[in-house]
């Protein structure tokens, strides 16, 4: 049923589900189909699978690949919310394993942030360039709307956690931080801390995606005086549970989102973005971004020679 490269077998698939560590596969659910998408950033981490679950289509991505091969410094980022903007998503819920910086969250508890802090450093992070600047707001950085919904639906499944209103720092990885990484990430007021919101975030937006972050918190990194440091069977241990609570979040989460109303901003994010004068973008440059933003850039055309 699926072809090969840009298709839109089931043109209805509006919810997109990025899988972070842990979380590879939506058990329980109908496959529907499964796609290896084709964009002009390159494939995405794996193979987009369409389930249903509870009646509802989903596009799902496990962000690091099934098997857990890819780094997030190695994540391709524009292309896998480039794929799942092709398939006619509207709005991405990500889960992502994160560490805590403050006492009052702890392992296991599911959190919504509403701020980042970018500390990446190695990842390419925006559609634009190559002869079309855009600049996107991006003073909230997750969507408000869905945010909300996702704190509403962890509050619902009676998940510890749940609160919104944390500031993520996005590092770059692969090791974990210093202490004194840790403690200056502290003194910004950061609550939260992974290595997979960003660039996501920024490419939602400029794709017009909603976007928002399912943090599941699986240590305390290294600033608490007397706990053990992060270390990787620690976290895994928490994460397989954190994985199994996603799972049962996704059926409360889901049919939430998708009867929802897109009142936010996302939807025109783009609108007023690009300042470079139309006459001198580059044919090759509005043909790539046609492919996601094809209101501002399309119909697709030939690059001039
Ligand atoms: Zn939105």
């Amino acid at each position: 049923m699926a072809k090969r490269g840009r298709v839109r077998p089931f043109p209805a698939v509006k919810i997109g589900v990025i899988g972070g560590s842990g979380l590879y596969e939506i058990p329980g659910a109908k496959r529907l189909a499964e796609i290896r998408a084709k964009t002009p950033w390159g494939a995405p981490s794996d193979a987009i699978a369409v389930v249903e679950l509870d009646g509802v289509p989903v596009a799902f991505l496990p962000r690091h690949g099934r098997g857990h091969s890819v780094l997030p410094s190695e994540v391709n980022g524009r292309a896998n919310l480039a794929a799942l903007k092709q398939l006619g998503v509207e709005q991405v819920v990500a889960f992502s394993a994160v560490g805590s910086l403050k006492e009052e969250l702890a392992p296991l508890d599911f959190v919504v942030p509403s701020q980042l802090i970018d500390r990446t450093r190695h990842r390419p992070d925006t559609y634009f360039g190559g002869g079309i600047v855009g600049h996107v707001a991006f003073a909230d950085p997750f969507c408000p709307r869905l945010a909300a919904q996702l704190e509403v639906a962890i509050r619902e499944a009676k998940l510890p956690g749940g609160r919104g209103g944390e500031t993520l720092v996005c590092m770059e990885g692969p090791q974990f931080s210093t202490r004194a990484e840790s403690q200056l990430y502290r003194s910004f007021g950061a609550g939260l801390i992974n290595m997979s919101a960003l660039p996501e975030a920024k490419l939602a937006r400029e794709a017009e995606l909603c976007y928002a972050l399912v943090c599941m918190v699986t240590d305390y990194d290294c600033w608490r005086d007397g706990g053990s440091d992060v270390d990787i069977q620690m976290v895994i241990g928490n994460l397989s549970r954190n994985a199994e609570r996603a799972r049962g979040l996704l059926p409360l989460l889901l049919p939430r989102i998708a009867a929802a109303t897109r009142t936010c901003g996302c939807p025109d994010a783009s609108r007023h973005a690009v300042i470079t004068a139309p006459e001198r973008q580059p044919a090759a440059t509005r043909a790539r971004l046609a492919s996601i933003l094809p209101r501002y850039f399309g119909p697709v055309r030939k690059p001039r020679r």
